[in-house]
Order: structure tokens, then C-alpha cells, then sequence
């Protein structure tokens, strides 16, 4: 049967049971269309990473003997949307039946359903073969229950697919080494430089200015850093267990202004795209580990293979069970805009500025930028979470909405009330000065509540918690705050709420 077979952006799995044999009678497509880089604002290397990636997986079908047709943005005969391009395909080519996989994101999971209903020729949908845990998994398992804890999870995982395992007991006796991975970067310890590619995406990034893309961000396009298919996703997954696997944990939450991934491992793009699949990365990561057990602590390694089996796959479970109620979530009903400086770095507090400049230049920041950074602020001043979704949907290399949001409305805004955590993230200066080295030639004073120069961090600190009580201060995770609050003098509160006010009704001059 004449087939069409559709490979989105984020489905370049090369060992997906599709490419197994060649048949004539299939073809493949690939396409650039508005309705992917319009929905948001997306970072120019997003969109540049995605397309480099997509071409080359095309290249490399057709070099394996695949039929395939590639649609660039440009092209003439390009309708701009899955549908309209796939209907035209079947038109001209006179295809008997359609087939694709399981799209990651609601949206477009939507769209295709609603697609094959329209279709008068067969179809199949297949797995994306990628994932450890199916979508409706993480409800099934925690079915009758109120609370998602991670951990839970985390462990079932652990067992189910018999990682870092012994019998039925985790392989050292412990299941979770979080506590020993808190440390701050010792003054003048400079990482490793981070491994970067210098692929050539000049005609990409043209097309898409000819295109009149909105995008937001700077590139490089003829050194463009990102891995853009799988022999460079390997080379870059190579250098993480050689480079940084060893400090991994250890430098997990610290945040510097001299380096913009630390101990990272920069594979969340290459693995969202599919490109690499999570299996073979930790199982990576395990071997480099139990040859080099002398210089990798164990911490290291749970840690990394603990993002990975555990929050990657949570927070797609998460997505799956709460989706479509989940993006309309606002637990606090916060209403107030993004401040301006989110889309230019220009701000003098220290730690956003580096924070938001280095997303702008690398579409990147690590974990605990986007959780104690530039998320504990955007919670701190009450921002809509539309805004802050759209924002970590456009800026990140990485940012797909199954991942995106639930980290973005679940864990940093606690939009959801308590699904993806258990409590808000939200700290004062005393805990970004713990984990970084922002606050020493910050503009702002840490240890200042009110005054003069004062961190705006720390009034809105308590800002937050008194204007939510009536949510938060049952919450046994954080009644010592509440505690700390009603001890202080009316007068001190009092200042400091003025302060906050002050900060934000001035919120874009910060
Ligand atoms: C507000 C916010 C928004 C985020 N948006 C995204 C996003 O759009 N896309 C995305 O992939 N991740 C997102 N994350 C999760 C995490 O920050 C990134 O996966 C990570 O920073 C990517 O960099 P890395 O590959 O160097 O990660 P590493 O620190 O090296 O971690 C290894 C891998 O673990 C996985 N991982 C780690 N933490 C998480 C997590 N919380 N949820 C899911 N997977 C995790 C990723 O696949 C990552 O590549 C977000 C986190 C926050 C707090
Ligand atoms: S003093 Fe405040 S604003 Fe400045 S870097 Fe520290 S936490 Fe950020």
C-alpha cells in the first residue's frame, strides 16, 4: 500500500522500528511550517537547532535508502501546516494510507486526531519508542491517590526497569543522594569549557529572516553550538561522562556567573528531539561510572540518572494525566505582567541579568537558573503563568510543552496548587548568595530587606508569603515561614511590604 509516514521535529529516533527495512512503497516527510515557529516567540537557535536537526535526519534517511520529501519553510508549494501539506501529499502522490507517532505535545496531539477523522485513505499511529513509561503510566500509578510525590515514582522506575538495581533493593542500599548534591562552586573553581559544535546554519537562519519569523535571541550561524544529529549528540554525550559526570551532583545547584552549564550535560535537546534516547544515555553514564568508580562518586551518578528516569519521565506523566486543565491552572491567580528586562537581560540585579543574558546568547540556562532565578522572581512578583509559559516555551533549546510546562505552571509557579511539587519554590538573597556567586558585585545590597538599594528579592520574599497565606500557611512544609513572619515587629513587616509595593510598581526599572 502506497503509505506517507510524517516524522515530526521532535522525532528524529533513528532506531525507531519505522527505518528498520526500506520499502519502496513508503515515504517519509518532513516539514518547516508556520504553525510550529509562529505559536510563540521561539529563540532564533530553537528554531535554527530544530530545522539543522531535522534536515539532517532526512539527509541520512535518504542516504539509508528512504523515500523521503523534505518541505523547507520557504518552499513554493508549502502550505504551512501539518494538515494542509499532508492533504496536498496525498493529492499528488495518490497515497493509500497515512501513518505517524504519538506527538509529544497536546497540541499537536490534538490536531492529528482531529486530522485522521477528516481522512478518507486508512491509518495507523505508531509509539515514538523513546520514552521508559507509557503516557497514562504515571496515573495508573498513582491511581486513588491525592498526592504525585516524585520519589514514589522515581523508585517504581527504578525497579521496573532494573537501573542501578540489586535484587529488589537500590544497588547501594539507598535510593536518593539529593542531600550531598547542594554544593556551592568553591571561589575561582573554573568547570570545564563547555563541548560546542561549530555547524554551519547561515542558510537556515536566512530562510528564516526571509520568512519574517519573529524570534528572540542571537546566533551564530556559522558556529552554531548545538549538536544537530546523532554522531554529535554521542560526541557531546562522551564528553559529559568524561568532563562533568565526575561533579555532576556535587555543583548540581550552583549557579556562577563564569560558566553557563557548569557540570550539565547540555543533552536535554538532543534527547527531546530524540535524537539520543534516555536509556542509552544513562546506561552510558552507568558504565563510565562502574569503570571509574574510584574518581565518580556514586552521588554523581544517581543524581543525573535520577533526572532522567525520574523527573523526565514524572513530568510527562504529569502532562498526560492533567493535560488539556493543566495550561489554564493559576493557583495564586496571579495577573501581573512579565517585566521587560525578561526579553533583554537588562536589569541590575545581578543574578537575572546573567541569568537571562545567557539565555538570550546560548538559548540555555541550567536547572536551578530557571527554578531559583528567573521562576522564584516571576512567582515573587505575581506574574500570570501564561506569561511565564510563553516565555520558557520561546527562550529554551529544549522547551517542548510536555516538559516545559509542567516544570514552568507546576514545579517554579506552583500555577497547579501542589501536582509537580509540594511546595513553592521561593527564596530570598540568602539562598541564591549560598549557591552562587552573584550577589558579591551585585547593585543591590543581599543582606538588605528595605532601604536604599535593597535586595528586591528579600521583600518580596515576604511579600509572597503574607499575601498568600490563606493558601500557604497549612502547608507543613513551609509553617516555619509563617512562624518567622508572625514573629517579626508590625513596623519591620510593614516596611518591608511597602518596600515590595514600592518594587513592584517600579518592577521594570529594577
Ligand atoms: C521553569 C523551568 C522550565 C523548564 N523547562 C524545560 C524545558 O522546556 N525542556 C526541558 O527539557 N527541561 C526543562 N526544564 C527542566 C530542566 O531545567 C532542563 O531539563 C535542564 O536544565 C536541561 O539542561 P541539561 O540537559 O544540561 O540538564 P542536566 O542538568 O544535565 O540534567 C540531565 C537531564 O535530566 C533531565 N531533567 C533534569 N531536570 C528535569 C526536570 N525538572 N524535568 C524534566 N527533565 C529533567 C533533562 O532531560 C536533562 O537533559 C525546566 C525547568 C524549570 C525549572
Ligand atoms: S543581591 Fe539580590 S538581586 Fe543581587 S544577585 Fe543577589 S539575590 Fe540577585
Amino acid at each position: 500500500m502506497k503509505t506517507l509516514r510524517l516524522i515530526l521535529g521532535d522525532q528524529l529516533n533513528r532506531y525507531h522500528s519505522w527505518f528498520n527495512k526500506i520499502d519502496q512503497n513508503i515515504t517519509y516527510v518532513l516539514m518547516e511550517v508556520r504553525t510550529e515557529t509562529d505559536y510563540v516567540w521561539h529563540h532564533i537557535q530553537k528554531v535554527a537547532g530544530f530545522f539543522a536537526a531535522m534536515q539532517e535526519f532526512a539527509k541520512e534517511l535518504e542516504q539509508q535508502g528512504h523515500h523521503v520529501i523534505y518541505i523547507k519553510l520557504n518552499d513554493e508549494h508549502n502550505l504551512q501546516s501539518f494538515e494542509s501539506n499532508i492533504d496536498q501529499l496525498i493529492s499528488i502522490h495518490q497515497f493509500e494510507h497515512f501513518e505517524y507517532q504519538l506527538p509529544d505535545e497536546y497540541r499537536v496531539d490534538q490536531l492529528e486526531k482531529n486530522y485522521i477523522l477528516t481522512l478518507s485513505i486508512t491509518h495507523k499511529v505508531f509509539d515514538t519508542e523513546h520514552f521508559f513509561s507509557k503516557r497514562e503510566e504515571l496515573e495508573e500509578f498513582f491511581k486513588g491517590k491525592k498526592l504525585f510525590i516524585m520519589e514514589g515514582f522515581y523508585q517504581y522506575m527504578r525497579k521496573k526497569h532494573r537501573v542501578l538495581m540489586q535484587g529488589d533493593e537500590p544497588l547501594t542500599g539507598k535510593w536518593n543522594y539529593d542531600s550531598e548534591n547542594r554544593k556551592r562552586l568553591p571561589n575561582n573553581h573554573l568547570p570545564a569549557y563547555p563541548l560546542v559544535f561549530n555547524n554551519d546554519v547561515t542558510e537556515i537562519v536566512h530562510e528564516i529572516k526571509k520568512a519574517n519569523v519573529r524570534t528572540i535571541g542571537t546566533i551564530d550561524p556559522a558556529n552554531f553550538v548545538w549538536p544537530v544529529n546523532r554522531e554529535q549528540s554521542l560526541e557531546l554525550l562522551e564528553f559529559f561522562v568524561k568532563e562533568c559526570l565526575p561533579m555532576f551532583g556535587t555543583y548540581q545547584d550552583a549557579m556562577t556567573p563564569h560558566s553557563w552549564s557548569i557540570y550539565h550535560s547540555r543533552l536535554s535537546f538532543t534527547m527531546n528531539t530524540k535524537m539520543l534516547a534516555p536509556l542509552e544515555v544513562i546506561n552510558r553514564a552507568i558504565k563510565e561510572w562502574e569503570n571509574n568508580n574510584n574518581k565518580i562518586t556514586y552521588n554523581q551518578l544517581e543524581g543525573f540518572v535520577r533526572q532522567i528516569i525520574g523527573w523526565r519521565e514524572y513530568m510527562r506523566g504529569i502532562y498526560w494525566a492533567k493535560m488539556p486543565e493543566y495550561a489554564e491552572l493559576n493557583y495564586f491567580g496571579n495577573q501581573n505582567t512579565l517585566p521587560d528586562w525578561y526579553w533583554t537581560g537588562k536589569t541590575k540585579m545581578n543574578c537575572l541579568k546573567y541569568s537571562i543574558l545567557q539565555s538570550l546568547e546560548h538559548a540555555y540556562a541550567h536547572h536551578i537558573q530557571r527554578l531559583m532565578i528567573t521562576g522564584n522572581f516571576a512567582l515573587l512578583a505575581g506574574v500570570n503563568p501564561d506569561e511565564v509559559d510563553a516565555w520558557y516555551l520561546g527562550i529554551y533549546i529544549d522547551a517542548l510543552q510536555w516538559v516545559e510546562i509542567t516544570n514552568t505552571r507546576g514545579m517554579s509557579q506552583f500555577a497547579d496548587g501542589g501536582i509537580a511539587g509540594t511546595k513553592p519554590y521561593v527564596s530570598s538573597a540568602s539562598y541564591i548568595d549560598k549557591m552562587s556567586h552573584y550577589c558579591g558585585s551585585c547593585y543591590y545590597n543581599k543582606a538588605k530587606r528595605t532601604g536604599d538599594k535593597a535586595c528586591p528579592f528579600n521583600s518580596l520574599y515576604w511579600n509572597f508569603y503574607d499575601q498568600h497565606e490563606n493558601k500557604l500557611a497549612k502547608n507543613q512544609r513551609i509553617s516555619m515561614m509563617y512562624k518567622a513572619w508572625n514573629k517579626m515587629e508590625p513596623s519591620l513587616k510593614s516596611e518591608i511590604l511597602e518596600q515590595a509595593e514600592y518594587y513592584l510598581k517600579y518592577i521594570n526599572e529594577l
